[in-house]
């Protein structure tokens, strides 16, 4: 039996049209649009294209983007003088740094001076810290992890009880997404390149979400009947037969694991498209009149 698609392309059209509309309310109401700021540091090649598709949607949905480009060379100092800037522009709702930066930066320093009401992306150290918390509210949830318990929902997942097992511990994906889900009841195992037994592992979980890197690494015989699978990973492979020579596919061996699963997410269309939707989501949030200000730390 084939697995039920979980199209994540359609749901976050779906967001974002919501969210077009939120902003026309906005500013017929006679207030100023919502604004994200991005921050590119270096010239990483897949880096200036997720900030490019960020600002086109942006653009689509009636919001405004600011974009700062820094060199590779740039110092802490000077990434850290461009986000003091940007917290005090009342032009800019939310400020996203996008990562990784370039090794000789403090990434973490860099996060913990854009302004916690400004934090669209959910990684500051007092959101992520709040995160890892029972019973402590974050601003900002990041926007991969979030897109994911929506893709969850959507395809009617019972969260609450259910076995869940993370593969990959990133800070970005993998121990956020773990949070996430513990919130919301799941039994969480988080798994990583030294987990033993992987396959035997995932065998037992009725919510499996590869955020690995490795392409295909999940097979259809570590899946449990019926499971509900969420696939991360975006992995470039040779294509002679495609005009670029390339594809880009998951870590999940997709025709084989939904033979097997309940539900699947596809590469590219499922968690890709989410993530861009819920960092709209997130700057439309920050952006209300009144909203996240009362909550400035700093
Ligand atoms: P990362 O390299 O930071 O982390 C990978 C994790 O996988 C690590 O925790 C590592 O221990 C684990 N791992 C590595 N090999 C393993 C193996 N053989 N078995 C089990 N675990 C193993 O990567 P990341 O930033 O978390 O990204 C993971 C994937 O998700 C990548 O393909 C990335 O491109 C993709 N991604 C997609 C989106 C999106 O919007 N769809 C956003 C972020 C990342």
């Amino acid at each position: 039996m084939s697995a039920r698609l979980i199209d994540g392309k359609a749901i976050a059209a779906r967001i974002r049209a919501e969210i077009a509309q939120e902003v026309q309310t906005m500013v017929a109401a006679g207030h100023a649009p919502p604004g994200l700021a991005t921050v590119l540091v270096g010239d990483y090649h897949a880096s200036q294209a997720y900030v490019r598709s960020k600002q086109r949607a942006c653009a689509e949905a009636g919001l405004v983007s600011f974009g700062h480009e820094l060199p590779a060379t740039a110092t802490q100092d000077e990434v850290e003088t461009v986000i003091r800037a940007l917290n005090v522009d009342a032009r800019v709702h939310g400020i996203l740094v996008q990562l990784p930066l370039p090794a000789h930066l403090d990434e973490e320093r860099v996060l913990a001076r854009v302004d916690l009401a400004k934090d669209v992306d959910g990684f500051h150290p007092i959101n992520i810290g709040r995160l890892a918390m029972k019973g402590r509210k974050p601003l900002f949830v990041p926007c991969t992890p979030a897109g994911c318990l929506v893709l969850l929902e959507e395809s009617g997942a019972t969260l609450a009880g259910a076995n869940a097992v993370v593969l990959g511990r990133s800070n970005i994906v993998g121990l956020p997404v773990a949070m996430l889900l513990l919130h919301r009841d799941a039994t969480v195992t988080v798994c990583h390149s030294r987990t033993r037994e992987l396959p035997a592992v995932c065998r037992q979980a009725d919510i499996l979400i590869a955020a690995v890197g490795r392409a295909e690494l999940v097979r259809a015989d570590w899946i449990k009947p019926g499971a509900i699978v969420i696939d991360v990973g975006i992995n470039r492979v040779a294509d002679p037969s495609s005009p670029r020579g390339s594809r880009l596919i998951g870590d999940v061996a997709f025709d084989e694991v939904r033979e097997v699963a309940g539900a699947i997410t596809p590469v590219p269309g499922g968690v890709g498209p989410m993530t861009i939707a819920l960092l709209l989501r997130n700057t439309l949030t920050a952006a209300q009149p009144g909203q996240a200000k009362t909550e400035r730390l700093d």
